[in-house]
């Protein structure tokens, strides 16, 4: 293999984005990479909202740059809103600094950690001694933490070889700017702690991931490796709960329970993982003893609404309700959040979602009356 062959595969295999994976689990990064990648839809939306982010941004400076609007092919309303509140963001944090140095989708560089290790920044900041690293995330699937993000302190030691020379940096700041959920989350490290981690944790981990060497390790980094499936030490892992050894007498302790709620969903999800999996091999040809593929439930709908409405008026009868409003979603899209907020903040509501039971981590606040709206 030719060096740079070499180092891009290393650059893939050890990207920033799956840091918390490999960094949990070193050999995964070597596994993942002889699995093929799938391309998503929700990755090409996003690509899409960093750029019109990244213009926004590059505007607000005062550097030239061009409108990619029209070549966006996920572009609607809540990405134009989105990518506005965070070039808000920017410019109101901007206006609280001393005479700020920004850099916007800069390659930042921490191979003295990570072998050819780079990725690029969003938005990085300098201001007196404390260096800024901001990450734009268009994604709503799931609350994104900064707290002791390792892709985000993989981001800010890249960015500290471009300015430690520069500035006397004694903190960093780390900003998750998550619109499409209203998540913004923020993380100040002091500068001798990020070192020390890089130092004792990144750098030895990286090295193992490599190489394709350490323990194999489960856990909730699992979701996003691509080996989930068919992993051997995530099954042991899960199966420790169908393992679990009752206790007489007959019915189980209020400790029992707490343990089999502590894991219940990491194993549901490996269970849908493995379903998935299979389904995908058999529908590509794989025949598993005592399975077959059949169609599952669907619902009817009408293949030509218009011909439906027509032979209904003919029979005499109106196949129309009522005009119905537009759903939130929708309603949203066409008026754009900002001006949907205005005109109908206030006429809108969240009910409160049916009563679940998370673990403690969770940050919703506790709900007050289960018992009651459960039994509802
Ligand atoms: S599934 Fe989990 S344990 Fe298995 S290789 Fe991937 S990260 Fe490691």
């Amino acid at each position: 293999m030719e060096l740079n062959d070499h180092a891009s595969r290393l650059h893939a295999v050890l990207s920033a984005s799956s840091s918390a994976r490999w960094l949990a689990c070193p050999p995964s990064a070597q596994l993942c990479a002889v699995l093929p990648d799938t391309v998503t839809d929700y990755a090409l939306e996003g690509t899409c909202a960093h750029e019109l982010a990244e213009y926004k941004v590059q505007k607000l400076l005062g550097n030239p740059a061009s409108n990619p609007t029209e070549n966006l092919d996920f572009y609607d309303a809540e990405m134009e809103d989105c990518t506005d509140s965070y070039a808000q963001y920017i410019a109101e944090l901007l206006a609280t600094l001393q005479e700020p140095m920004v850099l916007v989708e800069q390659r930042l560089d921490f191979s003295r950690y990570v072998p050819s290790g780079f990725g690029t920044g969003d938005c990085v900041i300098v201001a007196d001694d404390v260096l800024t690293v901001i990450d734009f995330k268009y994604g709503k699937g799931v609350a994104v933490s900064a707290d002791h993000n390792s892709q985000m302190m993989l981001y800010a030691l890249g960015a500290l070889e471009l300015f430690d020379a520069l500035y006397d940096i004694a903190e960093v700041r780390m900003v998750i700017f998550q619109p499409r959920i209203q998540n913004l989350s923020e993380c100040t490290l002091p500068l001798s702690e990020l070192l020390h981690w890089a130092e004792t944790e990144l750098k030895p981990k990286a090295a193992l991931a490599a190489r394709g060497e350490g323990a194999f390790s489960a856990g909730e980094h699992c979701r996003f490796c691509k080996g989930k499936a068919t992993c051997r030490k995530r099954a042991e892992y899960n199966l420790q709960l169908a393992k679990y050894d009752f206790a007489m007498p007959d019915k189980l302790t209020d400790t029992e329970i707490e343990t089999i709620l502590a894991t219940a969903d990491q194993l549901t999800a490996w269970v849908a993982d493995v379903k998935e999996y299979a389904l995908r091999q058999a529908l590509s040809g794989k025949q598993w003893h005592g399975y077959k593929v059949v169609a599952g439930k669907s619902n009817r709908k009408y293949t030509n609404p218009a011909a439906v409405a027509a032979a209904v008026q003919a029979y005499g009868k109106n196949p129309y309700k009522e005009p119905e409003l537009l759903g939130v979603t929708a309603m949203e899209q066409l008026l754009g959040r900002t001006q949907f907020e205005a005109l109908l903040g206030s006429l809108t509501e969240k009910p409160q979602g049916k009563p679940t039971l998370v673990p403690y981590s969770d940050k919703r606040p506790a709900w007050s009356n289960a018992q009651e709206d459960f039994n509802e």
